[in-house]
């Protein structure tokens, strides 16, 4: 069943979303800021809208892939009775609260929404590993469902807009994290001649294994009882010899630096005894 759709911005992100739209067979009219985007997509078929006025009113279904939650206003606020009574599925990445402002404008204007953070770059739109994460207007998410389904795995928060933003930057947090750490391991076997790729070759089926431990460590977080036999305590996660081993490599200690004031924080309370789980407990306590 071929949809009426309508994409404003065809930036990278926004012209694969077209592109996979277009290439299911839907009724896409594009838009663009600046010419010269919607080549590609007119030639496949797209309709090329002249104003982001003309895209909202050729479609239902009005999708924004903007570069932020500023353009998204600047774009759709005198647009806004233009929409009403129409659907916006809004992926452009936000804050939760820049989401949840977005929702509240478009329950104002008559717009059922969507909010959407994607877990891909470009090239991996519509293809295995493409993750799409969206929270808002369950009847929305539902109805287009299987037009989503041609970006990526799309899957469902809830209907306080702001969740699928803040699983997208939680996601991240975690990314960048890792990234740090990755090249914090580099840089300290680079002074022994060590190129990063082949550390890289060590390093990414090592960290990949590691995301086993993920869930037994949830399970204890959930459980709430950081005491229960088995894990590694936090005495334990001494990461001095890590510490001393940057340091001996002449690089910065402060990524792992980090991690281990984690520990320390729940060692001076008193939980030295308990599973390393606990520095979750550091986190969640500003200092
Ligand atoms: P680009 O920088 O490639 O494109 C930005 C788009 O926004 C362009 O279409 C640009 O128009 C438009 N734009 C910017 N400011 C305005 C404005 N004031 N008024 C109208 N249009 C405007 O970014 P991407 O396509 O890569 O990203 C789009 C969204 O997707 C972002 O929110 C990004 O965070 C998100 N995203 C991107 C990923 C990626 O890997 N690329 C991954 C996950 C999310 P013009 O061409 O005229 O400049």
């Amino acid at each position: 069943d071929s949809v009426q759709v309508s994409i404003l911005g065809l930036g990278a992100m926004g012209n694969a979303l077209a592109v996979a739209l277009v290439e299911a067979g839907h009724a896409t009219t594009v838009w663009n800021r600046s010419a010269g985007k919607a080549d590609n997509l007119v030639a496949q078929g797209a309709q090329a809208a002249a104003t982001a006025g003309d895209a909202v009113r050729a479609s239902q279904l009005v999708i924004a892939c903007l570069l932020d939650h500023a353009s998204v206003h600047e774009v759709l606020d005198p647009l806004a009775d233009e929409l009403t009574g129409r659907t916006l599925i809004n992926v452009t990445t936000t804050t939760p609260e820049q989401s949840r402002e977005m929702a509240a404008w478009a329950a104002d204007a008559g717009v059922a929404y969507l909010d959407g953070g994607i877990m891909a770059v470009p090239p991996m739109i519509g293809q295995p590993g493409s993750s799409i994460l969206y929270s808002g207007s369950a009847a929305v998410f539902d109805q287009y469902k299987p037009l989503l389904e041609l970006w990526g795995t799309s899957t469902y928060f809830g209907k306080d807009a702001g969740l699928a933003s803040l699983y997208d930057l939680a996601l991240l947090a975690g990314m960048y994290v890792m990234f740090a750490g990755f090249m914090h391991g580099a840089a300290m076997v680079a002074p022994a001649g060590i190129t990063a790729g082949e550390f890289a070759a060590m390093a990414a089926p090592w960290q990949s294994a590691m995301t086993g431990a993920f869930q037994g460590f949830a399970a204890v977080i959930d459980g709430g009882d950081y005491t229960v036999e088995g894990q590694q305590s936090l005495q334990f996660s001494n990461l001095s010899d890590l510490l001393a081993a940057s340091s001996g490599q002449g690089i910065s200690t402060e990524v792992v630096a980090m991690v281990q004031r984690l520990i320390q924080r729940q060692i001076d309370a008193g939980h030295g005894e308990e599973g390393f789980a606990r520095i979750i407990e550091s986190i969640k306590q500003p200092v």
